[in-house]
């Protein structure tokens, strides 16, 4: 899938896990948006780190980077770096849950293609894939993307306050009035 369909995915369930998880507030919500980005993307670091004229590199695409394998220790990172460098108000379950989940999401969707993923690696080197449709076709925008980003809009607008939408559309219908 291209980098917009997994950045989509990533927030749509960090939206999902706001929403569900009932107390949020903007303090707690923003940092986990960009979880669920941040994960939603990672598994594509190999594209960045790799080689891509070299085939046997530990960075190959859709390599160890898309595996159950790099999440676990990605997971262990984020255990590593909250308690060093990170002090928002937020739980580490809340944050290895909604990355995890954002993380697993990349995995499925690029499984829709037609080359495989390797979930269980090193176990397996086989690689799962549904050949629905190729990367960044209109199939995968009308199919995957668009649709998504509806439910994403739909689970924004109900975790953010009903007042703080009315202050918003307010706000705007004040400033054009006077520009
Ligand atoms: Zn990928």
């Amino acid at each position: 899938m291209t980098r917009i369909t997994h950045i989509i995915a990533g927030l749509t369930v960090a939206a999902a896990y706001i929403g569900s998880s009932g107390n949020h507030t903007y303090f707690n919500a923003a940092p986990l948006l960009l979880t669920g980005m941040v994960g939603g993307v990672l598994p594509d670091i190999d594209l960045v780190l790799g080689d891509s004229r070299k085939k046997n590199t530990i960075w190959k695409h859709r390599g160890i980077a898309h595996t159950l394998l790099f999440l676990v220790i990605c997971i262990f990172g984020i255990i590593y770096f909250k308690e060093k460098f990170i002090h928002y108000n937020i739980s580490l379950k809340s944050e290895i849950t909604v990355f995890a989940l954002a993380f697993l999401s990349h995995l499925f969707l690029d499984s829709f293609n037609m080359i495989g993923v390797p979930f269980l690696y090193p176990i397996t080197k086989k690689g799962f894939c549904l050949h629905l449709f190729r990367v960044g076709t209109i199939q995968e925008y009308g199919l995957v993307t668009l649709p998504m980003l509806a439910v994403l809009i739909i689970l924004v607008l109900n975790f953010v306050p009903k007042e703080d939408i009315y202050a918003l559309t307010h706000n705007q219908y004040f400033i054009r009035k006077f520009l």
